[in-house]
């Protein structure tokens, strides 16, 4: 999702001629340019370019009521966003996290010198296993930082209970999770912190781009503070901040981009659908289940690829590849895998059953606002043909 794994870089090696445009696994979607350049005209206008400008302050706002939530500070980033979430509540010693989940989740941790403690997931839901918790915590825990994998909610409610019991903090990785809602509306009003990631491959982009959603004026004061070098005023320096700034342009065009949303999850949710029906008699090819405890963004499209299914995952891969369809393996490895943390006791293989099984199996196919209906039959139908022996 970050540079090596930019879906957008054509890796088409020996493709099938006659296939048509490449299929990525994802595609961003992007307004009418037109409809950008009076924005781009203000800037010029004004000169001004960062620092809390105009746009800045109105995507905050509009973002705050989208979403609804109560406060928000963008960032250049959703990694710069969870670097600075851990500052701003002064996390140390050990964090409880997913080994199944994009590197910058346990990144963060390092960058703050805080020792990533990585939990199994739940095999169903692939969110942390809230059961898998209480075995993990030390003395040195103070907090804990599940992901919403796919968008799809955490148990919110167990993990909090265990937070409250043992005093930790709580901060989600919110970045699969914009638009989410669960039962008490937005999924991001959970834990202490919640963090966003705009990057170009997730759901609502602003080219590069994050944000920390909090409950509180104070914390999003402190935040603002961090994310600019630790500046209160002009003179006076609190903290060795970041420099965690969102540009206008960013901001600019996230103001354009909520305003074509709806429509975008509408097409993606259309595109789901297809895959569901179309997927659903192939034998060994699991979609993970749909609930009816909350409102998906269609973030992701994951199948998991079962040992009944005739071909293994990679073999699955590179075919589709062969045919210029490039989905992906999110997320293989695992985090846990990569050689700063392979060491940690807690990446162990066995500690983490769930998690290394998934991440062997699971393939995320494209879905995206300007996927053909065609295109999802035609990934659909191939995944079908190479699983009956017929290619
Ligand atoms: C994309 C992503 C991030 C990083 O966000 P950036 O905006 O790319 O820095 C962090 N965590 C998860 C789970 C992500 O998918």
């Amino acid at each position: 999702m970050e540079a090596a794994r930019n879906p957008q870089t054509p890796d088409t090696g020996d493709a099938l001629p006659g296939a048509g445009q490449p299929i990525y696994v994802t595609q961003p979607f992007l307004p009418p340019l037109e409809e950008f350049i009076p924005y781009l005209r203000e800037i010029w206008a004004t000169r001004k370019l960062t620092n809390g400008g105009p746009f800045h302050q109105q995507l905050e706002a509009s973002l705050c009521e989208f979403l609804g939530v109560r406060h928000i500070a963008l960032f250049a980033n959703g990694t710069l966003g969870l670097v600075t979430a851990l500052q701003a509540l002064r996390i140390t010693g050990e964090v409880i996290t997913t080994p199944y989940s994009f590197v910058a989740t346990a990144h963060a941790l390092l960058w703050n010198g805080i020792k990533p403690v990585f939990v199994d997931i739940d095999p169903v839901t692939l969110n942390l296993d809230p059961a898998r918790i209480e075995a993990a915590i030390t003395p040195q825990t103070t907090a804990i930082l599940p992901v919403h994998c796919y968008g799809r909610p955490c148990d919110v409610a167990a993990i909090q209970r265990i937070a409250d019991i043992y005093n930790l903090r709580v901060i989600y990785d919110a970045a699969h999770a914009f638009g989410v809602g669960d039962g008490s509306g937005s999924v991001l009003v959970h834990g202490d912190l919640s963090v966003l990631s705009f990057h170009a491959t997730k759901v609502f982009t602003t080219f590069e781009g994050g944000a920390i959603v909090c409950p509180d004026a104070k914390t999003k004061q402190r935040i603002d503070h961090l994310k600019n070098f630790g500046f209160v005023d002009e003179t006076t320096v609190v903290a060795p901040g970041i420099n965690g700034k969102m540009s206008e342009v960013n901001a600019a065009l996230g103001l354009l981009q909520l305003q074509h949303f709806g429509r975008a999850i509408n097409r993606r949710r259309e595109v789901d659908a297809l895959y569901r029906e179309r997927l659903a008699t192939v034998r060994g090819i699991r979609c993970l289940p749909v609930g009816d405890d909350y409102s998906s963004n269609f973030a992701y499209f994951p199948i998991l690829v079962e040992a009944e299914y005739p071909i293994g995952r990679d073999a699955l891969y590179s075919a589709l590849k062969r045919h210029d369809i490039h989905p992906r393996r999110y997320f293989y490895p695992l985090i846990s895998e990569f050689p700063m943390y392979r060491g940690l006791p807690s990446a162990a293989r066995d500690n983490l059953p769930s998690a290394s099984r998934v991440a062997e199996q699971v393939l995320c196919l494209p879905i995206y606002p300007a996927l053909q209906d065609a295109d999802v039959v035609r990934v659909a139908d191939l995944i079908a043909g190479f699983g009956s022996g017929s290619k």
